[in-house]
């Protein structure tokens, strides 16, 4: 395995709150890659990179922090795990409670989770509720039974989630060679927010870097608490995995903020589905709507004139597109888009393609 990236808690295990007790318990996840967007360059006048988190093995950055949950919780001799979850925690408590062999119990929204996670949850033998509420009533539903009954709960309230994620900041350290001057992510629960802001201040206090970047934060225009400053009852948006009205680690993200002379700034839907075409039509990344939103953001900013030119600008795209692939196939004005059919015959395809012999 010398030649294999050998996920986060063994790649850092120097910068975590492990010893030669807790089991590691990991799929591989972390070493993404930072892309550089061209196109968002071209946009901006900024350097902006693409910090790609569907590239973790259940397709979102929730892995960082689930492989020290998972381990440290079996550390713990932790049985059962528990969660809530907008979708992708589910899928990754899942997959890392099988690989340890313990059971994962999942509570999500009825009827508010993509296809793809709720896929990924099944078939790696979560015990799934779909809960009559919103996510935020299924954490406190999970809080309650952790701290009645024998299961360890693995939401990012849990300070080993944050932990594990905040190696994520490392690797953008690694590649770039400094801190970037603003990083920009797409903000529910705000534990990934936090995570970043850590990792960044620790790396530092090291001296691997020589400064802290602005962290910017978006939420989504009907579920933006942090920005109207109070809970949101009912929020609502297409972003399936932002949709939080009561973010968890509220107190945290906004110390960060300040910390950081940070930003949190609110998207509507339409822009979010805006910035999720430009970015799989225009730099080839493939994201879920929530993801797309760290996109439109930088695009707001920029017409804001916050984005100086020429200033390093890193992008966290926190799932991949194949959890929701439906956005792909609407156009911006809401109608589907059916693919064009052509029967066996060369010539009527070149003359569909625009093409003539040459
Ligand atoms: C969990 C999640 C978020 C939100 O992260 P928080 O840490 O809750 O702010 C954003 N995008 C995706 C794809 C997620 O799964």
């Amino acid at each position: 395995m010398a030649n294999q990236w050998r996920g986060v808690l063994r790649e850092y295990a120097d910068r975590l709150n492990i010893s030669d007790a807790t089991p590691i318990i990991t799929l591989g996840e972390g070493g993404t890659p930072l892309i550089p967007a061209p196109a968002l360059s071209a946009r901006t006048g900024a350097r902006v990179y693409v910090k790609f988190e569907g590239m973790n093995p259940t397709g979102s950055f929730k892995d960082r922090g689930m492989t020290m949950a998972i381990s440290k919780a079996v550390e713990h001799g932790a049985k059962a795990v528990i969660c809530a979850s907008t979708g992708n925690t589910s899928a990754s408590a899942a997959a890392y409670a099988a690989h340890a062999g313990i059971t994962a119990a999942v509570l999500v929204p009825e009827g508010k989770i993509a296809m793809g996670k709720l896929s990924q949850a099944i078939a790696h033998n979560a015990e799934l509720l779909q809960v009559q509420g919103n996510f935020d009533d299924c954490l406190d539903i999970a809080r309650d039974l952790a701290n009645n009954y024998p299961v360890h709960l693995v939401n990012s309230v849990n300070p080993d989630r944050i932990e594990g994620q905040k190696t994520a900041a490392f690797e953008v350290v690694e590649v770039l060679g400094d801190a970037p001057d603003i990083h920009i992510v797409p903000v529910g629960n705000a534990g990934n927010y936090t995570a970043y802001s850590r990792g960044y201040s620790e790396d530092l206090a090291a001296g691997r870097t020589t400064k802290m970047p602005r962290m910017f934060g978006f939420q989504a225009a009907g579920s933006a608490p942090l920005v109207l400053g109070k809970v949101v009852k009912n929020p609502e948006t297409i972003a399936s995995a932002i949709r939080i009205g009561n973010p968890a680690s509220w107190e945290l993200a906004l110390a960060a903020r300040e910390a950081t002379d940070g930003y949190f700034g609110a998207i509507s839907d339409e822009k979010i589905l805006e910035a999720h075409r430009i970015l799989s039509a225009e730099v080839g990344i493939f994201v879920e709507p929530a993801s797309a939103i760290s996109v439109a953001g930088l695009l707001e900013r920029s017409a804001a004139g916050q984005i100086p030119k020429d200033s390093i600008v890193v992008l966290t795209v926190t799932g991949h597109g194949l959890k929701d692939p439906q956005w792909a196939l609407r156009t911006a004005d809401g109608s589907d888009i059916t693919p064009t059919v052509v029967p066996v015959d060369t010539a009527e395809i070149a003359g569909v393609l625009g093409l003539s012999k040459a």
